[in-house]
């Protein structure tokens, strides 16, 4: 038996990696389940090229627990190590590594944010272990079969091991009593899982029942089905991501998807298929999922692989914000995985990755809509939130979705940027000579107002989602010579300001007469009574809710912030009349004043009405009132 010191200052290594390491000791498995897999690959590798000879057999990695003994084994049929290897790259290499990893980064980086991702390889063993053993034969011919033990402390011992015939390695680790949770099989499954599901060699957790089909028949001829153990496997060693799109059909791509989510029923809307080589690696899926919530936006659905190892499902800073919301995988050897985020932002291959899926995800969106714009469209509800936050969020995808962006009417019918403004040219450029596009944010609320438009021959879009309000305001500024209105902002007279129409039938000594009259009827603080020269056929009062004031409220409530004090500011209408409608020339010429007085509130009320504004007490009145009348 030989023992050896490692060349290491520190008494004890344990201390250290509890204290930096601590918060994430569950990587453990990974990094020693993909150690596992590297052996396995690199013994192919040398199969290949000659260099070890013979059948390789059975590659399976094998991860055991024995709860008794409180160890968990992660078994390889790997190229094995000899006694000289495991000195020099497990205790030379790996613990000075450790080392100096401590040092360099204790007083630079919050140990919460670096470590998850900081594969610290066969060291992070220690994090959950008081002991670790190797037991490991070489594939080289006349190599000896050794055991390694460490406890954590500089000492280790090495020695000639003949309980071993197979090549490959064993990891033993006996489990530190305050990490006994790993000794239980459903919690070693859920990491196995987690981080290993798609490792590319075949990883054996126990076994399982299946039932399998017998080759008989039963009496009515159905097939019969025998229950077997079978080998419990974790993993699917060739997710689709790795495989090639031209090998790949609509229905495989779903099913990964299902492999993904398990819990996810309803199918994504498209998938893009990610490849580069150059001038980085970069292969993946991303999935445009079906939104079931408009208001709920999940994130943390992207998967980051690091060579089909899981490192994270935060990918915060690598994928462009607004491209989080959708799902999948994005596999990369670039991405530095093991430094803190903030310096990720600064990195030029990160930066390079981001704007390439940004491109990707454009183009494709692109491609849906010249191949088959009906599809498009009806997939447009659902993506369409994707499409405005990147078009608000990144300058190079909107210059790409003006293109393919859509705008939809209140009745369904869709317009590219293009086509909607050559539709409302004729009849919606006002005396300026600016586009007026008309918008409603409610059909139902909105009714009354959008067919008055809709008679003008107006068009009136739909503008219902929670990102509108931030839409309009970014579609003002870069589109030439638009702005956005609500269908309720003004009359409609005055919704597309043409020349002024001064026919009134009202002097204005008789509005100032009948001003307070109106006034009340209703809040002062609430309403501002205006006086307008509409035509006889139109309503004789109207509630309008200022643009300005309305967008305010809008982007307040979608935490504008600086809008905070417009926020603030109480619920302001207009009470429009007109003085060229009938009724108003016969409310102003009652006589009886308590008469006029009902004739004003129930004027002002039906416009209440038809705004969904009277409710409660003041409804149960007018309703009392207008059977008094009748
Ligand atoms: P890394 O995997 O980044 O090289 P590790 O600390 O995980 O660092 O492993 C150090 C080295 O130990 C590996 O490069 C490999 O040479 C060797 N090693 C670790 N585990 C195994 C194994 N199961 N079979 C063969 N060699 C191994
Ligand atoms: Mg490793």
């Amino acid at each position: 038996m030989t023992t050896g010191k490692i060349n290491v200052q520190t008494e004890n290594i344990f201390p250290i990696i509890k204290k930096f390491l601590y918060s994430d000791n569950e990587i453990f498995l990974r990094e020693l389940v993909s150690n596992a897999v590297d052996a396995t690959q690199k013994l192919k590798a040398l199969n290949s090229i000659g260099e070890a000879k013979g059948e390789l057999g059975d590659l399976k990695i094998e991860v055991l627990v024995d709860k008794d003994a409180k160890t968990i084994t992660i078994k390889d049929k790997g190229l094995g190590m000899t006694a000289e290897e495991i000195e020099k790259y497990i205790t030379q290499i790996a613990f000075s590594g450790a080392e100096e990893f401590v040092n360099k980064y204790k007083d630079k980086v919050d140990k919460n944010v670096v470590i998850g991702h900081f594969g610290l390889g066969f060291y992070s063993a220690f994090m959950v272990a008081k002991k670790v053993e190797i037991y490991s034969l070489s594939f080289k011919e006349g190599s000896k079969a050794v055991r390694w033990e460490c406890d954590g402390s500089p000492e280790y011992q090495i020695e000639e091991n003949n309980t071993q015939s197979s090549r490959g390695t064993s990891i033993v680790l006996h489990i530190a009593d305050d990490c006994e949770e790993y000794l239980e099989k459903f919690k070693l499954e859920g990491l196995l899982t987690k981080y290993c599901k798609f490792l590319p060699v075949e990883i054996k957790f126990g076994t399982k029942k299946d039932r399998v089909d017998t080759g008989e028949k039963d009496e009515k001829g159905e097939v019969k089905l025998t229950e077997v153990e079978v080998d419990n496997i974790i993993n699917n060693p060739n997710p689709a991501w790795t495989r090639k799109p031209a090998d790949l059909k609509d229905e495989d791509y779903n099913s990964f998807y299902r492999e993904l989510y398990p819990m996810q029923f309803e199918s994504p809307l498209f998938h893009i298929h990610l490849n580069v080589d150059y001038p980085f690696n970069l292969t993946g899926i991303l999935y445009f999922p079906k939104l079931t919530n408009k208001l709920e936006v999940p994130k943390d659905r992207i998967q980051l692989y690091c060579n089909q190892v899981f490192v994270t499902d935060n990918v915060e800073n690598i994928v462009p914000d607004f491209l989080t919301l959708l799902r999948g995988v994005i596999d990369s050897p670039d991405i530095p995985l093991n430094v803190s985020r903030s310096y990720l932002q600064a990195d030029g291959n990160v930066k390079k990755i981001a704007s390439h899926i940004t491109k990707k995800v454009a183009d494709k969106l692109e491609e849906i809509f010249k191949k088959d714009r009906a599809e498009f469209e009806k997939k447009w509800d659902d993506i369409k939130i994707f499409v405005q936050y990147g078009m608000l969020s990144d300058e190079k995808f909107y210059e790409k979705a003006v293109k393919f962006a859509l705008f939809k009417n209140t009745d369904g019918k869709f317009f590219t940027f293009e086509e909607f403004e050559n539709q409302v040219k004729p009849l919606q450029t006002n005396k300026d000579n600016k586009l007026v596009y008309l918008y409603a944010t409610n059909v139902q609320e909105q009714h009354a107002y959008i067919d008055a438009a809709k008679a003008r021959g107006y068009e009136v879009l739909l503008m219902d989602t929670m990102l509108d309000p931030h839409y309009i305001n970014s579609l003002e500024s870069k589109l030439k010579d638009v702005s956005f209105v609500r269908v309720d902002a003004d009359t409609v007279d005055k919704l597309i300001q043409k020349e002024e129409n001064t026919i009134s039938k009202l002097t204005e000594e008789q509005q100032k007469e009948l001003q307070p009259v109106i006034e009340d009827t209703i809040s002062k603080e609430q309403f501002n009574v205006v006086f307008e020269n509409l035509s006889e056929t139109d309503s004789p009062m109207l509630i309008t809710r200022p643009e300005f004031m309305r967008r305010m409220k809008d982007m307040n409530q979608l935490g504008g912030g600086a809008m905070g004090f417009y926020g603030n500011l109480p619920e302001m209408y207009n009470l429009v009349v007109n003085s060229n409608h009938p009724l108003i020339s016969k409310i102003l010429s009652e006589t009886d004043k308590d008469k006029q007085s009902t004739l004003a509130k129930q004027a002002t009320d039906l416009a209440l009405l038809s705004q969904g504004l009277l409710k409660g007490e003041s409804l149960t009145k007018f309703i009392k009132r207008s059977v008094e009348m009748i």
